[in-house]
């Protein structure tokens, strides 16, 4: 059978794709490639923090994407929520910051402006009183928020699945293009053909693109890890945290800590017992978080993940011959609050429509 559509990868990317898809393609013409398994992919270790912490003053499109995104990704959930009937976990209650002391706090306050103080967008400082936090002083961003990333990939897949969209549940391992038609398979039987390819394969997407003979220059690819152990104790509402490159969730039952600047591995592994223990002692001095309080022992564990590359984009290649291939990707930190964006923009691309100006200024083609 041939598919109007086939997109390789079912993260945030893919499966934001596959739903702008199928405002305009029948589903039974829609197909998605990616192996199934936690761990595997960045949105399912993602832990939902949506920031949009940054300064008044800079307008950059990427942070205007951010501060956007608390309103697309809510009306996107809404809508995801309504067509499947199932309510998805989120608190936009505020994301926290914590600084232990005066230079501590201009580093917060001055991260993008270089020591000067201009004020960060939307924030306050506050003594919270959160549980297991010793009482230091926070930043907060009270537009920020938080949302069951591993509940809405789940929704969204089954959305799309019970709509007819086929899943392939492995990843594309060969692949060509001849007479204008992509050329898939996997490693068990799944021949397939489709007119257009969206590549959205996060960490992967270079190395899948080369298969096509295809480069995308000056894109770099992180690694980040999650680290999730159970906790003592009520919580009652959800609390964000986050301290330079990493983040923290406290829900009930659990703490899952993430980073997503480990640049030494390359590969996916579990973490040895040394990096758990030097990650809960970052724990301890970024977040003044009382670990001996709240920690459960024995419900730890870590896994590593290859991630993401560095900056977004979208769109189709600029100097390939292959026509209908288009990718996105790049999403890095900022995932779950710009793959709606990008996936609009692309799929409006795809089928010839106008594109969103700001979603204009993550192209593809500025890195050629
Ligand atoms: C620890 C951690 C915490 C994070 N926390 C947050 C957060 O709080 N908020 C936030 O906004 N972002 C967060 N992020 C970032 C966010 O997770 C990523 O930006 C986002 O998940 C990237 O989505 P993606 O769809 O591009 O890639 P991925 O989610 O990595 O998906 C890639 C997909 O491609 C598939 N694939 C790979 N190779 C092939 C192939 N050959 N054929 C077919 N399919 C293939 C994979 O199976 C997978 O399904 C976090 C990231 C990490 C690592």
């Amino acid at each position: 059978m041939t598919f109007e559509v086939a997109i390789l990868g079912r993260g945030f990317a893919g499966l934001s794709a596959a739903w702008e898809a199928l405002k305009a393609i029948p589903p039974e013409k829609i197909i998605i490639f990616g192996r199934v398994g936690v761990g595997i992919r960045a949105s399912e270790v993602a832990q939902g923090i949506l920031s949009n912490k940054g300064l008044k003053i800079a307008q950059a499109p990427l942070f205007q994407a951010k501060l956007d995104s608390l309103d697309r990704v809510d009306n996107w959930v809404r809508q995801i929520e309504s067509l499947s009937g199932r309510r998805i976990n989120r608190a936009f209650l505020g994301v926290y910051e914590p600084f232990l002391d005066e230079i501590d706090y201009k580093k917060v306050v001055s991260r993008v402006y270089k020591e000067r103080y201009y004020g960060i967008y939307g924030s306050n400082l506050v003594k919270a009183n959160l549980p297991y936090f010793r009482n230091i002083n926070y930043m907060r961003y009270p537009l920020d928020g938080w949302i069951d990333a591993r509940e809405l990939i789940v929704t969204l897949e089954n959305h799309l699945k019970s709509s007819g969209c086929k899943f392939v549940d492995q990843d594309v391992t060969e692949m060509n293009f001849e007479s204008n038609l992509f050329n898939l398979s996997g490693t068990l039987d799944s021949r397939v053909q489709s007119k257009r390819l969206i590549v959205a394969c996060g960490a992967k997407n270079s190395c899948v693109l080369r298969k096509l003979s295809v480069e995308i220059p000056k894109t770099k690819t992180v690694s980040g890890h999650v680290l999730s152990f159970g906790i003592k104790g009520p919580i009652s509402q959800p609390v964000a945290m986050v301290k330079n490159t990493n983040s923290l969730i406290i829900r009930k039952g659990e703490a899952l800590l993430g980073s997503t600047s480990w640049k030494e591995q390359t590969i996916n592994q579990d973490l040895h017992d040394l990096e758990k223990k030097s990650l809960l002692t970052s724990l301890e001095n970024d977040f003044s978080f009382d670990i001996r309080a709240a920690l459960n022992p024995k419900a730890l564990w870590g896994h590593r993940e290859l991630s993401k590359d560095r900056l977004p984009y979208w769109g189709a290649l600029p100097h390939s011959t292959i026509r209908n291939l288009f990718t996105i990707g790049g999403l890095y930190k900022s995932g779950l609050q710009i793959s709606s964006l990008l996936a609009e923009a692309c799929v409006a691309d795809m089928l010839g429509k106008r594109v969103d100006s700001l979603a204009s200024h993550f192209h593809v083609s500025r890195w050629y």
